[in-house]
């Protein structure tokens, strides 16, 4: 799967930061307990605590080591389609390669989508393999390589589910794009198909809570839960990238927007701007060239005794670190640098020079009207 989660650093493969979300260490300590305590010692219960513990724990992590080679397969796929990978991130359902962008042709989606699913295949028969043919080796080691073969086999299966985001919904998505050209509605079938297999998921899981099986009902719930809101979510976040595409910076920036030079005072700022406008930011410019934007929130950063003796170019952000875009960017290249950086206006600018501003509020509106 492919979507937003962010997490803890702790490796780098082939490149690519590799991320622990917090919630992974809640599935890590039950996979790790189920093992320990329900599996291990139900099948073997000639062996001593320690080893359970141990067969646990190793288990665990090798399962999570699986997670982790599918989910760098696709990355890997999707890297050498050119495309940049930010990080892998294993969370409470598995694991999430987060892409700089969507891939561009079908193709590409259909190979990188399908990596995951067949790494998780060859990684689970192999496992498989060394339980059944040999035979002459530890115990502890087929008992390990029995249930490692199973669950890789599970997690493929699992995730070749034709619904969007699910690896089979990519594949599926994929190839109704390649056949019809048109990616939108290719992703409106295959993510309601993810949709309805979410709400399944909840149905089912509400039967089984019923039927005594609560655990494993109410986690199935959550997981058909969980889908049904990623595929909601990724439709209207493509739908809403494309109803922005054709239309650019310049359409919704305004030109009337207070400008003030670099070096005003913070209380020159705050009286004779702030209170005078009730604007919340504003860009600083000198002899015509963007140098940096201020905003209420750096203002308050400083403390009132400075006001009279700081200005607005100690406290601003400078242009070299502020997100802007050029008049003729489309309006979803504004929405990315909103949401992702969380800032509230964005400049419009070229070559150094500022040709306008675009509010979040603007953008929203634009988006109400249109939709
Ligand atoms: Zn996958």
């Amino acid at each position: 799967m492919q979507q937003m989660v962010n997490g803890i650093f702790f490796g780098k493969a082939f490149g690519i930061p590799l991320r622990l979300h917090y919630s992974w260490f809640i599935v890590f300590a039950l996979v790790t307990w189920a093992l320990t305590v329900g599996y291990f010692p139900q099948v073997y219960p000639h062996w001593s605590t320690t080893t359970a513990i141990v067969a646990g724990l190793l288990t665990s992590l090798l399962f999570f080591g699986s997670v982790l080679a599918h989910e760098l397969a696709h990355s890997l796929v999707a890297q050498a389609a050119g495309i940049r990978i930010h990080s892998i991130t294993l969370f409470i359902f598995g694991g999430v390669s987060q892409m700089a962008e969507e891939p561009g042709r079908p193709q590409v989606e259909f190979r990188m989508a399908l990596a995951g699913p067949a790494t998780s295949l060859v990684i689970g028969g192999t496992f498989l393999a060394l339980y059944f043919f040999l035979k002459d080796i530890p115990e502890f080691v087929r008992a390990m390589s029995f249930w490692l073969g199973w669950i890789n086999l599970v997690l493929a299966g699992f995730n070749l589910i034709p619904g969007f985001p699910l690896d089979g919904g990519r594949v599926l998505r994929s190839l109704l794009w390649w056949h019809s050209g048109r990616l939108l509605s290719a992703t409106r079938t295959a993510s309601n198909i993810g949709r309805g297999v979410g709400y399944l998921f909840i149905f089912i899981g509400i039967g089984l809570i019923f039927y005594g099986s609560w655990l494993n009902g109410l986690w199935l719930a959550f997981i058909g839960w969980f889908l049904e809101n990623a595929a909601a979510t990724s439709y209207r976040q493509l739908a809403l990238m494309d109803m922005l595409k054709g239309h650019t910076a310049s359409e919704l920036m305004t030109r009337e927007w207070p400008a003030v030079p670099p070096h005003l005072t913070v209380q020159q700022l705050v009286h004779e701007q702030i209170f005078a406008s009730g604007r919340r930011s504003f860009p600083v410019v000198d002899a015509d060239k963007i140098v940096g934007l201020v905003t209420i929130h750096d203002v308050k950063s400083v403390p009132k005794e400075q006001w009279t003796y700081k200005t607005v170019s100690d406290i601003m952000t400078p242009a070299s670190k502020l997100k802007s875009v050029e008049p003729n960017d489309d309006l979803g290249k504004v929405f990315r640098i909103l949401t992702e950086h969380n800032v509230n206006q964005v400049p419009v600018i070229k070559n150094g020079n500022l040709l306008g501003m675009i509010a979040r509020d603007s953008l929203l509106t634009f988006i109400s009207i249109r939709s």
